[in-house]
């Protein structure tokens, strides 16, 4: 996939209908939105828009209300909260249609440099199933279109692919330009030496991640629930830590691949283990790899942590995903602060796949000092994938 997409200052907007696909799935309770991140992120591409002319109609799906009207997952909060936040209006085109007679007149009456929101993509059953008609209509509010929606670009609906069909022109805004910088360019065309590290609780989510990265990285860390499967496969004891038997087999494989390609594969020397799955349990550290009968691997331990961190200090593109222990619970979580910590130190490009990684990061307050922390859980594991991500790769290359 190529990542030289054209983006909003590509092209000019002034005069123009610009329909933008934004991200504003955000948590509602009572009708209040309780994280604003979302939204916050959305703004940049919005007053870009709208101070460079163009009639900036927004649209975004919010969570599932499987093809029909939920007053309850209406965006009419979104509209109300984003006025507050750009200090402009938002006109809210309620329709229970998306695309029904309130919008097309909005859209109709709007003058250059006005922001109207359309209701959730998602009451329309359409629009999950890509289906032409919805993809039309929404189309037909607009000259151009521009995806700024990273974390639903991994799916082909309406809103993120049928519609570049029927419009002329179709870029990127800011939020995605800055994924496909990162975490793109991380993966297609790192500066070496690239690592990557990969931790989380299973093998079987991370399977063509580890395919992938394989051809791609110099060196492999691997830590959390997934490497006793790895070190099972060495021979090595486990006792009674969380294991994919099944996948035991593809960790022999991976480990083969590693030494044929000469990627340098790291997994755990030594181990903190419990008893217990508890965060009372009493954290023993192990001498080496072996976990004794009874005893569970909740972290990595202190030698694996600083073999990691070093590997990490001394690269210059590191990638992200997937903590190496149960951060959740305090005495487990120093292999994930280490490794953290030492991202933060490094010289390198420091990215951070989406989902769990991200929230860890961010619960540890190393959030602002990483280069990139991806936006999409699905959508950056897809990306490590090395898959073409259809929301992307429906969008104007340079
Ligand atoms: P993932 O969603 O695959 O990135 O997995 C993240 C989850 O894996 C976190 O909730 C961690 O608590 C969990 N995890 C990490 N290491 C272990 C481990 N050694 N045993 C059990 N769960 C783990």
């Amino acid at each position: 996939m190529g990542f030289d997409k054209k983006t909003i200052e590509d092209i000019d907007v002034r005069g123009k209908r610009v329909l933008v696909r934004c991200d504003f799935n955000v948590p509602l309770k009572d009708g209040k939105i309780t994280d604003e991140n979302r939204l916050n992120g959305a703004l940049k591409t919005i007053e870009y828009l709208s101070d460079h002319g163009g009639k900036v109609i927004l649209c975004s799906h919010m969570g599932k209300p499987k093809g029909e009207y939920k007053k309850e997952l209406s965006l009419e909060p979104v509209a109300k909260r984003l006025s507050q936040l750009l200090n402009k209006e938002v006109l809210f085109a309620a329709d229970n249609q998306v695309v029904g007679e309130n919008a097309k007149k909005a859209v109709e009456n709007a003058k250059d440099g006005d922001i109207i929101l359309l209701e959730n993509t998602r009451f329309r059953k359409e629009e999950t199933k890509n289906e032409e008609n919805f993809s039309k209509e929404l189309a037909s509010l607009a000259d151009v279109f521009v995806n700024d929606a990273f974390g639903t670009a991994h799916r082909a609906h309406c809103s993120t692919v049928g519609v570049t069909k029927f419009v002329p022109v179709s870029v990127c805004g800011y939020l995605i330009q800055k994924e496909l910088k990162f975490l793109g360019n991380a993966v297609q065309h790192p500066e070496r030496s690239f690592v990557a590290i990969l931790g989380g609780a299973k093998v079987s989510d991370k399977i063509n991640v580890i395919n992938n990265l394989l051809e791609k990285v110099d060196t492999l860390i691997i830590g959390g629930g997934m490497s006793y499967t790895f070190l099972k496969a060495q021979g090595y004891s486990i006792g009674t830590s969380l294991v994919e038997e099944d996948k035991v087999e593809y960790a022999k494989e991976m480990i083969e691949k590693a030494s044929k390609k000469g990627v340098k594969l790291l997994l755990p020397i030594d181990n903190v283990v419990a008893d217990k799955f508890s965060a009372n349990s009493e954290a023993v550290v192990t001498e080496d790899q072996n976990i004794k009968e009874g005893y569970m691997g909740l972290d990595i331990g202190p030698k694996t942590a600083k073999l990691y961190a070093k590997e990490v200090k001394d690269a210059k593109t590191i990638v992200w995903n997937g903590p190496m222990g149960v951060f959740e619970f305090e005495k487990f979580a120093k292999g994930t602060i280490e490794v953290a910590r030492a991202m933060v130190d490094s010289n390198g490009t420091t990215v951070i796949g989406g989902g769990d990684s991200a929230a860890a990061v961010n619960q540890l307050g190393f959030g602002d000092k990483m280069t990139h922390i991806s936006t999409g859980g699905g959508a950056s594991l897809e990306f490590l994938e090395g898959k073409e991500l259809p929301g992307i790769a429906a969008l104007n290359d340079k």
